[in-house]
C-alpha cells in the first residue's frame, strides 16, 4: 500500500488525538480534533470498543502516522529496537526520533514531520557538511545538521524560524537559527519524547 495522501486531519480524527501533522494549524482552533472531537465518516460518532489487539493495533498505527513512517519500514525498526539492549519500546522511540525528517522538524528547521520530508526531499539539508536528502537517514548524536548554503535565502525557511516559538526546543537538542542549524546532543529519554503513545502495546502487537 502506498504512502497516505489524503486529507491528514482525517487521520488525527480517527485516533482522537493530536498527532501535529499539519504545522501552524495544529496549535489553532481550526485544528480537526478540536472542531470533531470524533473519528471521521458515517460511523464515527458511534460508541467504540476495541479488543485488545484492536487498542495495538490502533497505537501502531498511530505511530506511524506520526512519523510518517510506512508499514514495512515501521517493522524494520521494531526489528532492530528489538535487537538493541533496553526496553524495546523506548529503543523503538529512540529509533524513530533519531530520523533526520523528525531532527529538522523538533529543531524548529519545519512546521511538521511532513513539512521536513519534504524540504529533504529536495535537497536542502546537510548532515555533517554532506548533502543528505533520504528523510529517513538515522543522525547520531553531535551531528551536526544544517540547511545547505545556497538554499538558506528561501523564503520556507524564513517563514519557519518566524513562527518557531510555538513549539519549544526539547533540552536534548540544540539550534542556531541564524545559521539555520542544530544538532542532537544526545539520544531522549522516553520523558523527553512527547508523543502520545504507549509502546509497549506495540511491542505486544509484533510480539503476538
Ligand atoms: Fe491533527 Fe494538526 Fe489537523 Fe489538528 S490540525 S487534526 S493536530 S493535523
Amino acid at each position: 500500500m502506498g504512502r497516505y495522501t489524503g486529507a491528514v486531519c482525517r487521520l488525527c480524527r480517527r485516533e482522537k488525538d493530536k498527532l501535529y501533522l499539519k504545522g501552524d494549524r495544529c496549535y489553532s482552533d481550526k485544528c480537526g480534533v478540536v472542531r470533531h472531537a470524533y473519528a471521521p465518516g458515517e460511523h464515527g460518532q458511534a460508541r467504540q470498543k476495541f479488543s485488545e489487539y484492536g487498542q495495538q493495533l490502533r497505537e501502531k498505527q498511530k505511530a506511524r502516522r506520526i512519523y510518517g513512517v510506512m508499514e514495512k519500514q515501521f517493522r524494520r525498526y521494531f526489528k532492530e529496537a528489538d535487537r538493541r539492549k533496553g526496553v524495546t519500546g523506548e529503543v523503538l522511540l529512540q529509533l524513530l526520533e533519531s530520523r533526520l525528517d523528525n531532527i529538522v522538524f523538533r529543531m524548529g528547521l519545519a512546521r511538521s514531520r511532513n513539512e521536513a520530508r519534504q524540504l529533504i526531499n529536495h535537497g536542502h539539508f546537510e548532515v555533517n557538511g554532506r548533502k543528505v536528502d533520504i528523510p529517513s537517514y538515522l543522525v547520531k548524536p553531535g551531528d551536526l545538521v544544517a540547511v545547505r548554503e545556497n538554499r538558506k535565502n528561501k523564503a520556507v525557511f524564513k517563514e519557519v524560524v518566524e513562527t518557531r516559538e510555538q513549539q519549544e526546543l526539547a533540552d536534548w537538542l540544540e539550534a542556531d537559527y541564524e545559521k539555520l542549524q542544530g544538532r542532537a546532543l544526545r539520544i531522549p529519554q522516553r520523558d523527553e519524547i512527547d508523543v502520545p503513545l504507549t509502546e509497549h502495546l506495540i511491542v505486544e502487537l509484533y510480539s503476538r
